[in-house]
């Protein structure tokens, strides 16, 4: 059974836009699967529509085999780290802080939530002792984009979605970052699906890769291997 599941799945917004038609796509656990494509050809809107931030037109998705429409979404979203390009960390707040929020919605102890905050930076490379107790606004971008890793690792999803996540940062550090998301990816066995437009990209950290074309349909859902072979 795979981790996600969309079968037939579309999304015509409020204004008549068709999004989405017909996706059928399945993930199995621990894969990382790219959605790629031009701009606009509904990458986005089906990444938020597992999570639920945008509700299907037609079709269903399930996770671990779970109908998402019958979940509680705040019980989903626990288990779905969500990283976007624009990390939205909360600027006024220490890094450490930044990342002990989720811990402590859940719960935790503040002690406990430090502590594992402290773990899951060092996770994504960015050194606790360093970074810390800085704000967002003295990290570079691509150090701002760990954060935003570490922060959708601190609920301990088994599936992470992830939108342009390396977008906004320099070549050089992109290709840096790709190459540890995806020994990250592989050790802690996460189940991925990540948004991107550069088919590169997509190819060479997908698993799998779904191609999507205007109008929202997917046109291709393979391995790179069968991509670059055909
Ligand atoms: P839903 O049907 O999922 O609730 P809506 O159609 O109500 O989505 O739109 C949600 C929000 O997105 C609205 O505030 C709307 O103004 C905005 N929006 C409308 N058109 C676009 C667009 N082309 N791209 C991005 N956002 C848009
Ligand atoms: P992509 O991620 O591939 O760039 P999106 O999923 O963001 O594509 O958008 C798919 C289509 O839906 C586009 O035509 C976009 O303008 C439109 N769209 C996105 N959000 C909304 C919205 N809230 N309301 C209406 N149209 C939207």
């Amino acid at each position: 059974e795979p981790m996600i599941r969309l079968s037939g799945v579309g999304k015509t917004y409020d204004d008549g836009t068709v999004a989405v038609q017909e996706v059928d796509l399945d993930v199995a656990a621990g894969e990382m699967v790219c959605l790629v494509g031009p701009s606009g050809c509904g990458k986005s809107t089906t990444l938020k529509m597992i999570n639920r931030l945008i509700e299907p037109t037609t079709g269903r998705i399930f996770l671990d085999g779970q109908d998402v429409t019958d979940a509680d979404p705040v019980e989903l979203r626990r288990g779905i780290g969500y990283v976007i390009q624009q990390v939205g960390l909360f600027p006024h707040q220490r890094i450490i802080n930044n990342v002990m929020t989720v811990p402590l919605l859940y719960g935790e102890s503040k002690a406990t939530a430090r502590e594992r905050a402290r773990e899951l930076l060092d996770t994504v490379g960015l050194d606790p002792d360093q970074y810390a107790d800085r704000y967002p606004h003295q990290l570079s971008g691509g150090q701002r984009q760990r954060v935003g890793v570490a922060r959708a690792l601190a609920a301990n999803p088994p599936v992470l979605l992830m939108d342009e996540p390396f977008g906004a940062v320099d070549p050089v550090v992109r290709t840096r970052l790709q190459d540890e998301f995806m020994r990250l990816q592989r050790d802690l066995g996460k189940t991925v699906v990540l948004v991107t437009h550069d088919i590169d990209e997509a190819v060479r950290m997908g698993n799998r890769v779904a191609i999507f074309a205007a109008g929202g349909r997917l046109a291709q859902y393979a391995t790179p291997t069968e991509l670059l072979a055909r």
